[in-house]
Order: C-alpha cells, then sequence, then structure tokens
C-alpha cells in the first residue's frame, strides 16, 4: 500500500518489456509493490518473477515468445499490446519500455549487424510499442503512462558504443516527440535515464578493474546503482503524481550528469 494515494497503482496494469533479469525486472516489482498488475514482455524465462509478484499480492502474467517477444523483430507490437489487454480483463494503463541491448566495438570497424540490432530493440521497438499502446489508450478512453529507458547515453557521447549512443539518444528525443503529440490524449511520456547500475549489461564493465574503478571515481554517491534505486522514478512517473509531467528524462545516476 503506497503511503500516499497520488503514488497508488492498484487497479492499474503495467507492461514491462525485458523484465526477466536487471532493471526490468526490479521496476516490474515497485510497479506491483504499488499496487499495480503485471504484463512481462519476454523473451527468456523470468523465473520466479511471478511468485514474487504474487507475494506483494499482485497478478504476473508473462508474453513469451510464442507471440513474437522478441523485439528485434519488426511486427508484431499490436498484437503483443492486444494480447497483453487480453491477459488482464481488456485494458492497461502503463508501458514501460525496458528491454535493451549494448554492442562494445571502435566505431571505425563497427558492423552493420551490431548497429542494426542495437537501433531495432532499444530504439524501433520503443516506437513501435509506444504507437500500438497509445493507440489502446485511445481506444479504452483513458489516457496511460509510457515510460522508456533512457541512459547517460542519451546526454553523453560514450567511446565504442556508437549504435547504442545513437538509440539512447533516440530515445530521450522519442520521448519529447511523443509526449508533445499525446499529452493531449491524456498520455504521459517519460523516460528514466539510469546511471551506472549493477545489471547484465555493465558486467564487461565491473569486470574491467580499470574501467569500474574510473567509474566509481567519477560518481558522487561512490557505488554502482542498484536495480532497486529506480522504484521511486518509475513509481512516481506511473503514477497520479506525474500527472503533469511530459517529455521529462529523469536521470538516478548516484549524481554521474551533475559532474
Ligand atoms: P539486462 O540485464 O541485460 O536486461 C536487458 C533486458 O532486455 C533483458 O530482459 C533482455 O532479455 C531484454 N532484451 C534484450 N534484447 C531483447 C530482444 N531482442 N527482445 C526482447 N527482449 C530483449 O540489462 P539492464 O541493465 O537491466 O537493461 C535494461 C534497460 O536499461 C536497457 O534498455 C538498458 O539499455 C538500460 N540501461 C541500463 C543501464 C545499466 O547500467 N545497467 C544504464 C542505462 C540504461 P534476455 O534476458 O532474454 O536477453
Amino acid at each position: 500500500m503506497s503511503t500516499l494515494p497520488l503514488f497508488d497503482l492498484a487497479g492499474r496494469t503495467a507492461v514491462v518489456t525485458g523484465c526477466n533479469t536487471g532493471l526490468g525486472r526490479a521496476m516490474a516489482l515497485g510497479l506491483a509493490q504499488a499496487g499495480a498488475d503485471i504484463v512481462g514482455i519476454n523473451r527468456s524465462d523470468p523465473g520466479d518473477l511471478a511468485a514474487a509478484v504474487a507475494a506483494l499480492g499482485r497478478r504476473y502474467v508473462d508474453l513469451n515468445a510464442d507471440l513474437g517477444a522478441d523485439l528485434s523483430d519488426r511486427g508484431g507490437a499490436t498484437d503483443l499490446m492486444a494480447a497483453a489487454a487480453a491477459a488482464v480483463d481488456g485494458r492497461i494503463d502503463v508501458l514501460v519500455n525496458n528491454a535493451g541491448i549494448i554492442r562494445r566495438q571502435a566505431a571505425i570497424d563497427f558492423s552493420e549487424a551490431d548497429w542494426d540490432e542495437v537501433m531495432a530493440v532499444n530504439l524501433g521497438a520503443v516506437f513501435r510499442l509506444s504507437q500500438a499502446a497509445a493507440q489502446r489508450f485511445v481506444t479504452q478512453g483513458s489516457g496511460g503512462r509510457i515510460v522508456n529507458v533512457a541512459s547517460m547515453l542519451s546526454f553523453q557521447g560514450g567511446v565504442r558504443v556508437p549504435s547504442y549512443t545513437a538509440s539512447k539518444s533516440g530515445v530521450l528525443g522519442l520521448t519529447r516527440a511523443l509526449a508533445n503529440e499525446w499529452a493531449p490524449l491524456g498520455i504521459n511520456v517519460n523516460a528514466i535515464a539510469p546511471g551506472y547500475m549493477s545489471t547484465n549489461n555493465t558486467a564487461a564493465l565491473r569486470e574491467d578493474a580499470q574501467r569500474n574503478e574510473a567509474i566509481l571515481a567519477r560518481i558522487p554517491a561512490g557505488r554502482w546503482g542498484d536495480p532497486q534505486d529506480l522504484t521511486g522514478a518509475i513509481v512516481f512517473l506511473a503514477s497520479d503524481a506525474a500527472r503533469y509531467v511530459h517529455g521529462h528524462t529523469l536521470a538516478v545516476d548516484g549524481g554521474w550528469l551533475a559532474r
């Protein structure tokens, strides 16, 4: 139960992509803790997530690869959102576009495959799922919430990650563009930009002692982010507390961007 009704998500359904692990899993659990039922769009088995959501008194439904949950494929967004709604009595309220990948290689040698796959998952799928969700919100006559997952590389250039930087900078721009068009429809489109968080996505960086030390030295909070550090931001942006917040990308970064 939320301490403030404005943050209470009871009776809402949130669709979260890539919630079998990492930040997606933590955000799904945070939303469930605030009262939401969860539909996961996953290509991998979400393990004990359904049990963890049930332990919070909420429902978890998983849409797996049979429905085209590999988000590098172009098709399927409309079907996925329809299946998500059908799985939970016909209505969804929140979409969290979390699934994402990174490919590290010098730009001069970067392969077309590493460009295309990252752009397809991190940006193309975000647009298509957002569009399908917005169409559904309009049909429902309900408004809704879309929260995209951006990055520090929505603001900075990075090194050896050209498609990731391009895609996440695109996510920031797309968040603003969709917010402009959809705010009049009662749809809030915002993003969270996580800093350096301990997940599979950053395992290679943490295993590289020199990079790990350099990253830690630059984070004012002095530690890697924990996936649960996103709980407050995701619940806020999914809730009525953010009803007048449109097109914003909220950094949750231990102070990285302030430096
Ligand atoms: P993660 O542990 O690697 O999780 C990524 C998620 O995306 C997994 O659920 C993964 O599914 C899913 N995914 C990848 N490709 C997919 C595809 N083609 N179709 C469907 N699902 C796919 O990484 P994470 O750190 O939690 O990342 C979550 C989001 O946060 C990403 O958008 C990432 O760019 C962003 N982010 C992370 C950090 C960080 O420091 N960790 C910082 C800024 C932004 P599988 O398990 O099946 O691969």
